[in-house]
């Protein structure tokens, strides 16, 4: 590896909620805490996020929508939608996110390789949030990089189990950021937005299925990761069987290799790549953040590699 693997966290990133809340929130924490311990967290760096600003997120939002975010004014129907209790510490933690997704990206850029241990709020639209997401950190991060003209060209590949709405959504006229989502047909957005490639699997797909999906989607889309600076992986660990809200059935294993199977791609194409945390569900936080913290070994593995 030519540089240490960049790595961005905040203690923003979780904020309080109760912790009967159905959202895993203590997970931000627990694989900052777990990720900390793995013996190449000595060979990484761990960045500190930047809160995005109101200027930065309203390339990516309605600014009315974000002026209200930042002053806590949003309505009780859009709070409901969101499904987050409504304190000032859930918001700081979405400009914080998307804030470390945009240092993420920038990092990612500058070493090859780059992840931070939060971000993939990815139901967030241009006019407001929605599924736990208050604004969509990937939508403001390439925004910004498209406009400070750091970019020319991104491709983000949602993982997660659910549909990438709220990025397709913020990117549907925008040529110069490819959509594409790989999600469970039967979850989540029930109504589903466009991204510029969408292969919703059925539930239960399993290992075999997904993977054999997988392997000939990154086969679709290499043209268009060629022609691109950065490639954004939003690493849900949400298509897991265990999974409390994903419907993939997919096992540890078959996590595993998918992230490989990704990052390997990206290295042969000698594209920039960024992660992003994503979706996991789980009643158990020890249990939830120990799925997601493995993504990061293996981020680390991949960027080991060169
Ligand atoms: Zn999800």
């Amino acid at each position: 590896m030519s540089a240490p693997l960049p790595l961005v966290y905040a203690s923003a990133y979780q904020a309080s909620i109760p912790s009967d809340h159905r959202f895993p929130m203590g997970k931000y924490g627990a694989v900052h805490a777990l990720v900390s311990q793995r013996p190449w967290f000595a060979k990484s760096v761990l960045h500190q996020a930047i809160p995005a600003t109101v200027q930065q997120a309203s390339l990516a939002h309605d600014p009315d929508y974000v002026q209200r975010v930042a002053h806590g004014q949003l309505t009780p129907g859009e709070v409901r939608v969101i499904g987050l209790p409504q304190n000032p510490t859930v918001w700081e933690r979405s400009f914080a996110s998307a804030g470390g997704s945009l240092l993420a990206c920038r990092l990612a850029l500058q070493t090859g390789w780059a992840g931070s241990l939060a971000g993939g709020s990815h139901h967030a639209g241009p006019r407001g949030g929605r599924g736990f997401c208050v604004m969509n950190d990937v939508g403001i991060a390439l925004s910004w990089l498209l406009a400070d003209e750091t970019l020319s060209r991104a491709l983000v590949l949602d993982l997660d189990v659910h549909q990438g709405d709220g990025t397709a959504e913020i990117f549907a006229n925008e040529p110069r950021v490819e959509t594409v989502s790989l999600h469970c047909e039967d979850n989540f957005p029930f109504r589903k937005a466009r991204s510029d490639l969408d292969l919703g699997l059925p539930a239960g797909t399993g290992d075999s299925g997904y993977l054999q999906a997988l392997n000939g989607l990154l086969t679709d889309i290499t043209g268009r990761a060629r022609a691109c600076d950065l490639i954004v992986v939003n690493a849900g660990v949400d298509p897991h069987a265990d999974d409390r809200l994903g419907q993939l059935a997919l096992s540890e294993d078959g996590l595993a290799q998918r992230d490989l199977m990704v990052f390997d791609w990206a290295r042969d194409l000698a594209k920039p790549l960024c992660v992003v945390m994503g979706g996991g569900y789980d009643h158990r936080i020890d249990v939830i953040a120990e799925r997601h913290a493995r993504v990061y070994d293996r981020l680390f593995q991949a960027a080991s590699r060169g």
